[in-house]
């Protein structure tokens, strides 16, 4: 190990900074925020230098470094364009054994800035030991996403209950497993939905009955399938779940992203094939849930368009089991976006419209009158079976038969494909889609072959 972290307490801790230039500037910011008084030496500041010696706790003490400026100092940083200076001040604190950083100046560092990730009173460092920091930044990004903003609240909160926890369980690991239970499960989703006395609540609760435990249902969004659109909350989620439940519309790449030790279980329902009911599906979750289970539940694009999702949660909410809903990327945003075509713009298309072509097994008839404007584009989802009587009806009642159609497969996917066709000869060109399907008709669909911009690479 080539550097000790430490978390060093800066709080009314005189730190001299040799350097008034925007390197400078970003270094005093951060030593500000940890409650340093920062003593600047420098000939000029720069702009937001200046803006900062207005607060009580940064001053500019002089324009030339001297020797004497160390005395009485805790640490010191140096970020001059003279390498001579820099140099001379880095001997001065060594022998004087003050820490001393010389900004990307390995060597002339004997203390290094870590990339941070602040969820005070959480931090995280993270170093490459100055060997890589793009590298460390990198990873800082990796982990910014993975760690929830409320982190730091939660362990404000859990500093408060810290003693009372103490008092009424004495052996430390009981206190452990008090806290992995809070830290994972219904407290935690309470604190990042900002249910704070509900959250304050459900750790009275649990400090009084330890062995009571109470599951939870998360319908996630998981988006068209191309896992960079999965929503940061939906991966968070995914990764404290004890069981996901998926179909047949979440791809191996986002499942893959789920919680190693979760249980998984495919409900997979397919058009023609109903292996498994809806309503099968809502008294598995009801009953995993009451078994005290984090159950989190995959869906295709989000879960409120035409997925079935409410139909999920008014299960949840009639058996009393708390639940969340995190939103995801629908399938027609996604597919038409990875397709270079905008659903609205201003020459072609003011209203969107999206429908399922599934309503005709469900006996409602849609209102084609509305579905035929020119100036709207239509968004077909679940459209294959149909399709003939989709594409005869829409131009019995008055559109064009050349409008522009497109077909798009597998949307967002590795292996998207984008038909174009209009919409006489939309049964044939669906003909040959592979599933999942969405149909898009209107004049939009012409800027395709324009803005097409996605490479499918399978
Ligand atoms: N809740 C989902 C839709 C579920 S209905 C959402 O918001 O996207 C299932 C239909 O969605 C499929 O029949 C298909 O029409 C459409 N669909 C889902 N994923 C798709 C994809 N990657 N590409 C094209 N269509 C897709």
């Amino acid at each position: 190990m080539d550097y000790l972290p430490l978390f060093v307490d800066l709080r009314k801790k005189p730190v001299l900074v040799v350097g008034g230039g925007h390197i400078a500037a970003r270094k005093i910011e951060l030593l500000t925020q940890a409650g340093a008084c920062v003593q600047i030496v420098a000939c000029k500041l720069c702009k937001p230098l200046i803006t900062m010696t207005e607060q009580k706790n940064v001053e500019w003490l002089a324009k030339y470094y001297h020797i004497q400026q160390l005395e009485r100092v805790f640490l010191v940083i140096a970020a001059t364009n003279n390498s001579q200076l820099n140099g001379q001040i880095y001997q001065d604190a060594t022998n004087r054994y003050l820490l001393v950083n010389v900004i990307d100046d390995k060597p002339l560092c004997s203390f290094i800035f870590p990339s941070i990730i602040n969820r005070t009173p959480i931090i995280i460092a993270i170093s490459s030991s100055g060997t890589a920091p793009t590298l460390a930044r990198l990873l800082r990004e990796k982990m910014e996403a993975l760690l929830p903003s409320h982190l730091g609240k939660m362990a404000e909160i859990a500093d408060q209950w810290r003693d009372k926890v103490k008092e009424r369980f004495a052996i430390p690991s009981d206190r452990r497993h008090f806290w992995d239970k809070a830290f994972t499960g219904i407290f935690s989703s309470q604190m990042a939905v900002g249910k704070l006395e509900e959250a304050k609540r459900t750790l009275n609760h649990q400090l009084s009955n330890i062995n009571i435990s109470r599951g939870e249902i998360i319908l996630v969004g998981v988006g068209p399938g191309n896992s960079g659109l999965l929503t940061l909350r939906g991966l968070q989620v995914m990764q404290l779940a004890d069981v996901l439940l998926y179909d047949y519309l979440v791809s191996d790449e986002i499942l893959n992203l789920g919680r190693r030790d979760a249980d998984r279980i495919c409900v997979g329902k397919r058009a023609h094939d109903h292996s498994i009911t809806q309503e099968e599906i809502n008294n598995m979750l009801v009953t995993l849930a009451r078994e005290g289970k984090r159950v989190v539940r995959l869906k295709g694009g989000d879960p409120f368009i035409f997925g079935r999702g409410g139909e999920e949660i008014q299960a949840a909410a009639e058996a009393g089991i708390p639940f969340q809903v995190v939103p995801g990327v629908t399938a027609s945003l996604g597919a038409t976006a990875y397709a270079g075509i905008p659903l609205t713009h201003r020459d072609y298309a003011q209203s969107v419209l999206f429908m399922t072509g599934h309503c005709h097994s469900n006996g409602i008839v849609p209102d084609w009158e509305t579905l035929v404007h020119p100036y709207q584009t239509l968004v077909i989802y679940m459209g294959s079976i149909a399709v003939t009587d989709i594409s005869r009806q829409l131009i019995k009642h008055g559109r064009d038969p050349i409008t522009p159609v497109a077909v798009i497969s597998r949307g967002t996917r590795k292996d998207q494909n984008v038909l174009i066709g209009t919409l006489r000869n939309l049964p044939e060109l669906a003909l040959y889609a592979a599933a999942p399907t969405l149909f898009i008709i209107g004049a939009v669909v012409n800027l395709h072959r324009h803005l097409a911009w996605y490479q499918a690479t399978e």
